[in-house]
């Protein structure tokens, strides 16, 4: 599923990519993608004729600003994709469900195998009702500079396991499964260790590695992993999969001191983990 360092490279590249544009015509395919709507026609009548004027990312959800105050939402679920094609000619995915084109030429296809993903038009007054996880988003760790102080006392207001906390939406928000573990092992703690039991020093490390494991991820535009699900606007794969350090590297040496990755369950997941490096 993709986490906060994929939907923000996805966010990066509409920024370039879509911003501006004019929406001409929208097709859909799927209409699982647009369940909130009562019908297509109702979902395409809110976006033809209309530009997208701005994006921002809340969490692991995009969301395009139309001229007026109407935004399209979109969530990726499992295996979303937003695909930005050149030409209208390129053969759509078979699992495409939306299709916009622009006036100015190109296509926006949001591809969704799983179909756990959704787009759907909203006005931003109705937004926190329509998706309460917003409303109730905790802190973005890439936009929000937060003093390791404030950090330190909002986990010490916990009492909850490291990694359970740090996958909470309402305590922070974009970081799933594969960001959790890697942060953890950047900061050498444990999966399991209390949020209230950190000295200041771990606290201030794990402030720190959160911070700099995201960036550096964004930066490699993200994670694809083996199922190659995750691609960016150019159906591109990430680069950041090769810098993984624990993430699904079970009985790998650890990058750092040899021993063996180890997996965990927890809660229905896993934890990946080095025993030695994190206590
Ligand atoms: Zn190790």
């Amino acid at each position: 599923m993709p986490e906060l360092p994929e939907v923000e490279t996805i966010r990066r590249d509409l920024e370039k990519e879509v911003v501006g544009r004019r929406i001409k015509e929208v097709d859909v395919k799927g209409k699982r993608s647009i369940r909130r709507h009562k019908s297509a026609p109702e979902f395409k009548k809110n976006l033809e004729g209309r530009k997208v004027a701005s994006i921002r990312r809340a969490g692991k959800y995009l969301l395009l600003g139309l001229e007026g105050d109407d935004v399209l939402v979109v969530h990726l679920g499992m295996s979303g994709q937003l695909l930005r094609s050149k030409s209208l000619k390129e053969p759509l995915n078979r699992h495409t469900h939306v299709v916009i084109t622009f006036t100015q030429g190109g296509q926006l296809r949001f591809v969704d195998p799983r179909t756990f993903g959704e787009m759907f038009v909203t006005s931003l007054g109705e937004l926190d009702a329509q998706v309460p996880e917003l409303a109730h988003l905790g802190f973005d760790p890439l936009d929000e500079v937060m003093s390791w102080t404030r950090f330190g006392q909002m986990l010490a207001g916990r009492h909850v396991g490291l990694k359970t906390l740090l996958m909470d939406q309402k305590f922070v928000a974009g970081i799933g499964n594969i960001y959790s573990d890697e942060i953890l092992f950047a900061a050498g703690l444990r999966y399991d260790r209390y949020s209230d039991s950190l000295s200041s020093q771990e606290i201030r490390r794990l402030y720190r590695s959160m911070v700099e494991t995201l960036s550096e991820a964004v930066k490699a535009r993200g994670s694809s992993l083996a199922d190659e699900q995750y691609r960016d606007l150019y159906g591109e794969t990430g680069d950041y999969q090769g810098q993984h350090q624990v993430y699904d590297r079970e009985g790998k040496p650890c990058r750092r001191c040899r021993n063996a990755v180890v997996r965990v369950k927890l809660n229905g997941r896993s934890a990946f983990l080095c025993e030695h490096c994190q206590i």
